[in-house]
């Protein structure tokens, strides 16, 4: 309870943005914040630990934020889930819905593995549109998805029910 509202004090809401009517949740206070940042990558990297995951995949781009740091603090390997064009070498790409549009991810192909055990980090689950696109492209890898671990929910969205039907019975844990 301490850490949540640590953690939940530290991040601002900033009405009308990206756009007017849209009540965005802004974690750089968090960021900031050394002993936040700190706790918040401990826990991170119990869940990666608890759930025995070989790699962290973090989402472009606060989930590389938050991804990162949890991931050498559990000792293991990060790859990135990048937007379409952004990866090097070969990829897996995943595309997706949005509200209005649609989007499209992707992997490196050669950053991960049958074998590999994957926990997903984001900083914010909304539609859940980007969580469930992740594990589908992970599971296209032939890797494990662990689990998906998210900062902070926005419950009055049906963003959970979405990623926990694409889990399959693996965890999804909001901070
Ligand atoms: P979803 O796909 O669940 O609708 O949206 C989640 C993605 O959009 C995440 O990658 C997240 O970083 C970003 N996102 C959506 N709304 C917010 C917000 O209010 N604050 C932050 N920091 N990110 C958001």
């Amino acid at each position: 309870a301490d850490v949540r509202s640590l953690l939940t004090g530290l991040i601002h809401d900033v009405p009308d943005y990206p756009k007017p009517g849209v009540m965005f949740k802004d974690i750089t206070p968090l960021l900031a914040d050394a002993k936040a940042f700190s706790v918040l990558t401990d826990v991170l990297a119990g869940l990666a630990q608890r759930h025995g995951a070989t790699k962290i995949v973090g989402l472009e781009a606060r989930g590389f934020i938050l991804g990162a740091p949890a991931a050498v603090r559990a000792g293991v390997g990060f790859v990135p889930v990048r937007k379409s064009g952004k990866l090097p070498g070969a990829t897996l790409s995943q595309g997706y819905d949005l509200e209005y549009g649609s989007a499209r991810i992707e992997v490196h192909s050669a950053g991960l593995a049958e074998g590999d055990r994957v926990l997903v980090i984001d900083d914010v689950l909304a539609t859940g549109g980007t969580a469930e696109a992740s594990v589908q492209l992970i599971r296209r890898t032939g890797a494990e998805v662990a689990g998906v671990a998210i900062l902070l929910e926005l419950g009055f969205l049906e963003g959970r029910e979405r990623v926990e039907r694409a889990l399959a019975g693996a965890p999804l844990d909001a901070l």
